[in-house]
C-alpha cells in the first residue's frame, strides 16, 4: 500500500507511522529521517538541502520531492510505503503526482488523523521533559511525574521547551492550517481521504487505521 499519513502537530503522526509501517510490512518515509540520511551520506541532494539549512532557509520542494523519490524508489519501498511529513502543501502533492506516474504508480490512501485544536495544545503545551535525558518525558495532566517537576527516572529537572509553548504551539497550527490542511482538500476530489480520530490510546487509533485501511 502507498499511504501519505496528515495531521497536525500533536496527533502522534510519528508514533502511529511507526506502528503501521511495522503493521503493514512497509517502510516509513518520514521527511527528518530522509534530510538526515542524505546531509550524512553527503549525497548531492543533501549538499543542497544542507547549504539553505545553514544559511537558515527553507529547503525548496524540489529538493525535498527529489530526496523523498529516491527513497521510494529503493528495493524495499516496490510494494508501498507509508510517507510522514511529506507532501506538506499542495505544489509537493501535485510533484508527488508526478513523480508517482512516472514510476506508474498511485496512491492508496491518505490517512488524516482529526484531533480537536485544544486537545493538541493541551498535549504539547503540557509536556515536560527532563534536563538529563530528552527521552525523559512527563505530561502535566497525563504522565505526571511522583514529584512535581523532578524526573522519576535520574530525579532530573523537568522543564518545558520553547517550542512546546502554547504561543508557540498555536503558530505552528496555524502554519498547518494554512499550508498543509489544503492537501486534504486536493487529495479528497481523488477519493483517497479516510479521516479517523486520533483520541484515545496508540493501540485504539494504530487499530482504527487498520480498519480505515480496510486491513
Ligand atoms: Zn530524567
Amino acid at each position: 500500500m502507498r499511504i501519505v499519513l496528515v495531521g497536525p502537530p500533536g496527533a502522534g503522526k510519528g508514533t502511529q507511522a511507526a506502528f503501521l509501517a511495522k503493521n503493514l510490512s512497509i517502510p516509513h518515509i518520514s521527511t527528518g529521517d530522509l534530510f538526515r540520511a542524505n546531509i550524512s551520506q553527503g549525497t548531492e541532494l543533501g549538499k543542497k538541502a544542507k547549504s539553505y539549512m545553514d544559511a537558515g532557509q527553507l529547503v525548496p520542494d524540489e529538493v525535498t520531492i527529489g530526496m523523498a523519490k529516491d527513497r521510494m524508489e529503493q528495493p524495499d519501498a516496490v510494494n508501498g510505503f507509508l510517507l510522514d511529513g511529506f507532501p506538506r502543501n499542495v505544489s509537493q502533492a501535485e510533484a508527488l503526482d508526478v513523480a508517482l506516474k512516472t514510476d506508474d504508480v498511485k496512491l492508496d490512501a491518505v490517512l488524516d488523523l482529526e484531533v480537536p485544536e485544544d486537545e493538541v495544545v493541551k498535549r504539547i503545551a503540557g509536556r515536560r521533559i527532563c534536563r538529563n535525558d530528552s527521552a525523559h518525558v512527563f505530561h502535566v495532566e497525563y504522565k505526571q511525574p511522583k514529584a512535581d517537576g523532578v524526573c522519576d527516572t535520574c530525579g532530573g529537572e523537568l522543564y518545558q521547551r520553547d517550542d512546546d509553548k502554547e504561543e508557540t504551539v498555536r503558530k505552528r497550527l496555524e502554519v498547518y492550517h494554512t499550508q498543509t490542511e489544503p492537501i486534504i482538500g486536493y487529495y479528497r476530489e481523488q477519493g483517497l481521504v479516510k479521516t479517523i480520530s486520533a483520541l484515545g490510546k496508540v493501540e485504539e487509533v494504530t487499530a482504527r487505521a487498520m480498519e480505515a485501511l480496510g486491513r
